[in-house]
């Protein structure tokens, strides 16, 4: 008898350790698994075929803000999203009905203090364990993509603004083009033939100009890197744009004068930057000017040259003035449309002054002319 419990005891022993073993060695794998899924940026939730939470990491407190989450939860007392349409959709349907690994972009979750986000949604069916008979779940894995959703939507409204604008001044000067071998073929009428073609020229300066404002935009939007800090000599510069845009200012009957501060000094930006900002005002400042005069000024300022432009042109209504510099803004004024433009001038050149820490300010007011004011800061080469 003693014998057989002896025997038994040692029998229990062997059979107990192996078991004791799988449990230890399940416990080490569920911590590696643990430690694994904690490591992971996006927010991952892992359920089973009830729809309940078996695991789930930091990043998912993080992203549903709440500060835990009990094990065996529904899934549908964590969260509610919103979809597509804007109603709820029930989570638990979703992740119950996936056969295959899917993911989802349209899903928007909203916050208590009202606040939404965009989601990213992977479900995949999976074994939370071994065998035939093995636990069948889901591995739910949730990420933040507001900020993405909101750079596509830009993109795809730029896109199609752009293609917009381009697709006027294509169709104008094809008919134009075609129009004038319509008539050379016809009556052959030479000054019916140079109207067209100058029209059609027309549009495709505007194209160029067009282009121009484009590529400038996407260097701007390249970001910083590019840069480059060199000493400027104010004074000069002022002088070579003054004579650059005087044939253009004179051509108006119009007046372009520098009113410089005699203590200027050294201005340290980017020289490139610096002029394509002053270009665009001094241009707009001659396009929406009838009669009168432009004035280019700078000044010496704390850390800085403060620059202006100043004109006696048609001005900007107050509501215009809070859209001058939005992506293809141009004024409903009839006087504006007398002349070409892409409305991407003041939109490329906020984007410059960004890069170089500019700050522009602008005082107009209708029928009596405007003055844009610019402080450009002195860069340090670091500081770019
Ligand atoms: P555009 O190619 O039309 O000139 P901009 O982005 O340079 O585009 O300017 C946007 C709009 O702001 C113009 O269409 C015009 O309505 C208004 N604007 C800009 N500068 C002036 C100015 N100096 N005087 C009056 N209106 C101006």
């Amino acid at each position: 008898m003693s014998q057989n419990l002896w025997h038994n005891k040692a029998s229990m022993a062997l059979t107990l350790r192996p078991i004791k073993q799988n449990r230890v060695q399940a416990e080490l794998e569920h911590q590696r698994l643990t430690s694994l899924i904690n490591s992971m940026a996006d927010a991952v939730i892992t359920v089973d075929e009830k729809a309940k939470v078996v695991i789930y990491n930091g990043a998912a407190l993080n992203l549903l803000d709440i500060n835990t989450i009990r094990l065996s939860s529904p899934l549908a007392s964590l969260f509610k999203p919103i979809d597509s349409n804007n109603q709820p959709a029930d989570i638990a349907d979703i992740v119950l009905q996936t056969m295959l690994p899917t993911t989802s972009r349209d899903l928007r979750l909203k916050y208590a203090d009202g606040s939404m986000i965009n989601l990213y949604l992977s479900i995949a069916p999976v074994h939370l364990s071994y065998g035939e008979t093995g636990q069948k779940g889901f591995v739910l894995l949730l990420r933040d993509i507001t900020r993405e959703k909101s750079l596509e939507e830009e993109r795809d409204e730029f896109i199609s603004v752009v293609s917009h604008e381009l697709r006027t001044p294509i169709a104008i000067s094809e008919g134009n083009i075609s129009n004038a071998q319509f008539i050379a073929e016809k009556s052959g009428d030479i000054n019916a033939i140079k109207q067209a073609l100058a029209e059609a020229h027309n549009q495709v300066l505007f194209l160029a100009d067009m282009i121009n404002d484009l590529s400038t935009l996407s260097r701007a939007e390249r970001g910083t890197l590019e840069v480059a800090v060199e000493a400027i000599n104010v004074h000069n510069l002022c002088q070579e744009l003054l004579s650059n845009y005087t044939p253009e200012a004179t051509a108006k009957n119009l007046q372009l004068k520098l009113e410089l501060d005699p203590k200027l000094e050294l201005l340290y930006s980017s020289k490139l930057y610096v002029r394509e900002i002053l270009q665009n005002f001094i241009t707009n400042s001659i396009k929406y000017t009838q009669k009168g005069h432009v004035v280019i000024g700078a000044k010496s300022v704390a850390k800085g040259v403060e620059f202006s432009l100043t004109d006696t042109g048609i001005g900007i209504s107050k509501s215009d003035q809070e859209r001058v510099f939005d992506k293809f803004f141009r004024s409903e004024d009839f006087r504006t449309h007398q002349t070409t433009g892409t409305g991407l001038g003041l939109y490329v050149t906020m984007k410059l002054t960004r890069l170089i820490h500019a700050d522009i300010k602008l005082q107009s007011e209708l029928n009596k002319g405007s003055t844009f004011t610019i402080f450009i800061p002195n860069l340090q080469a670091a500081e770019a």
